[in-house]
C-alpha cells in the first residue's frame, strides 16, 4: 500500500492502483508517441485508440449489442437528470420514477420540466432504508420509460434486481454508484448514465448506454448538444470530449476484465460488504441503517446507538488510516463506500477498528 491509506469516500473515490500507476505513465507520455494523453489532438490516431479501447471494453464487459450506443459526455449524471426526460419525455406521455433518495428526487424534479411524471413508488415514508417492491410499486397504465436509481449512495441500498415493469417498457437507469459492480440484463434496458468518480474513473466524464431507437425519439429543434444523437452521430466528438477522464475509464474497464469481469466482480463486492454487514449485526454499539433485505454493497451506511460517539468514532478511524467514512451531510452517522476497486484488506481493517472501538467505549 505504500504511503497511500484507506479511502472510503463516496465520490470522487479509491481507483485501482495499477490504473493510476500506468495513467502516470500515460500522462507523460502516451504509448510511445512522445505526447502526453492530455496533450493529443482528440481527433487523432492515438486519442482515437483511446476512445476506441473504452468503447470496446464497455461493450465486452457488459455485452452491449450495437443496437446500442455507448457515449462518453460531459455535465455529470446530474445532466442525465434533464437530458432523459428532454429527449424521451414527449408530448402527452407519462414517464414512471421511483423515488429511493435524494437522486432520485433530483431526476424527478428535472422530467417534471418536460412532461407527465408518475412516481411508481416511493421509500421516503422511511427515510428511503428501503428499496420498495411488490403491490407498493404502481404503474402507469404506459409509461414511455421507467426510471430508478439502481444504488443509493446517500442512503446505502440498492436494487437486488430490475423493478417489475412490463417488459414492453424501456428502463432508464441511474446506475452512478454502481455500474459494473456486477452483471446486468442489457435487454431490459433503454438507457443507463453514470457519472464516471464512484465506480469508472475520474469526475468528468458521464457514461451513457443508450437504445438507437430512442435516440431517434428525440425532438429535432433541442440545442445540439443536449441531442442524444448528436453524440451518436458524432462519436462523442461533437465537441472536445474529457480526453484523460476517458483514458482512465478504459483502463478501469480493462482492470475489471482482468479481475475476471462482472461475475467476478459481484463476488469480490459481495463478501467486501458481507464483512462489514456481518459485523454490524453482531454489533452492541453499531447498526446498519438500510433495511437488509435492501442493503447496497457499495455503500454501507451505519450508525452508533449512542450518537454522541459517532464524531469520536470518524476522528480516530481516520488517525488509523480508515478516511471519508462520515456519512451524507443530510442524513449524519457513517457510511463506507467500497466500490469496485476498493480493497476487502481495506474493509478488514474498518471491522478490525470498529471491534476495538466498541470495546473501548462500552
Ligand atoms: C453522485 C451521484 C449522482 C451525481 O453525479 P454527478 O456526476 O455529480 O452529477 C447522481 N446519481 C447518483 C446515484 C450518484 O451517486
Amino acid at each position: 500500500m505504500s504511503d497511500r491509506i484507506y479511502n472510503f469516500s463516496p465520490g470522487p473515490a479509491v481507483l485501482p492502483e495499477t490504473v493510476i500507476k500506468k495513467a502516470q505513465t500515460a500522462l507523460w507520455d502516451l504509448e510511445g508517441s512522445g505526447i502526453g494523453v492530455m496533450e493529443h489532438s482528440h481527433r487523432g490516431a492515438e486519442f482515437t485508440a483511446v476512445l476506441d479501447q473504452a468503447e470496446a471494453a464497455c461493450r465486452d464487459l457488459a455485452g452491449i449489442p450495437d443496437t446500442y450506443s455507448v457515449l462518453f459526455m460531459q455535465g455529470g449524471a446530474s445532466s442525465q437528470f434533464f437530458m432523459v426526460p428532454m429527449n424521451l419525455l414527449t408530448g402527452n406521455d407519462t414517464a414512471d420514477y421511483i423515488n429511493t433518495g435524494s437522486w432520485s428526487k433530483k431526476a424527478i424534479k428535472e422530467a417534471k420540466l418536460f412532461g407527465s411524471v408518475h412516481v411508481a413508488a416511493s421509500s421516503e415514508d422511511e427515510n428511503f432504508s428501503y428499496i420498495p417492491g411488490g403491490d407498493s410499486v404502481q404503474f402507469s397504465s404506459d409509461p414511455v420509460y421507467v426510471h430508478f436509481t439502481s444504488n443509493n449512495t446517500i442512503a446505502g441500498t440498492e436494487f437486488a434486481g430490475e423493478p417489475g415493469a412490463p417488459k414492453s417498457v424501456p428502463l432508464v437507469c441511474d446506475a452512478s454508484s454502481d455500474i459494473f459492480s456486477r452483471p446486468f440484463d442489457i435487454a431490459r434496458y433503454g438507457v443507463v448514465y453514470a457519472g464516471a468518480q464512484k465506480n469508472l474513473g475520474p469526475a468528468g466524464v458521464t457514461l451513457v448506454i443508450i437504445r438507437n431507437d430512442l435516440v431517434e425519439r428525440a425532438p429535432q429543434d433541442l440545442p445540439s448538444m443536449l441531442q442524444y444523437r448528436t453524440h451518436v452521430k458524432t462519436g462523442s466528438r461533437y465537441n472536445t470530449p474529457p480526453a484523460f477522464a476517458i483514458y482512465v475509464v478504459g483502463q478501469v474497464l480493462e482492470w475489471i476484465r482482468n479481475f475476471g469481469g462482472l461475475d467476478k466482480m459481484a463476488e469480490y463486492n459481495q463478501a467486501k460488504a458481507k464483512l462489514i454487514y456481518d459485523f454490524l449485526d453482531e454489533s452492541e454499539l453499531f447498526y446498519g441503517t438500510a433495511r437488509p433485505d435492501s442493503r447496497s454493497k457499495m455503500n454501507i451506511c451505519f450508525r452508533a446507538k449512542k450518537s454522541e460517539l459517532e464524531a469520536e468514532f470518524i476522528a480516530q478511524a481516520a488517525k488509523k488510516g480508515l478516511a471519508g467514512l462520515k456519512g451524507h451531510r443530510s442524513v449524519g452517522g457513517m457510511r463506507a463506500s467500497v466500490y469496485n476497486a476498493f480493497p476487502a484488506e481495506g474493509c478488514e481493517a474498518l471491522v478490525a477498528f470498529m471491534k476495538e472501538f466498541e470495546r473501548t467505549n462500552r
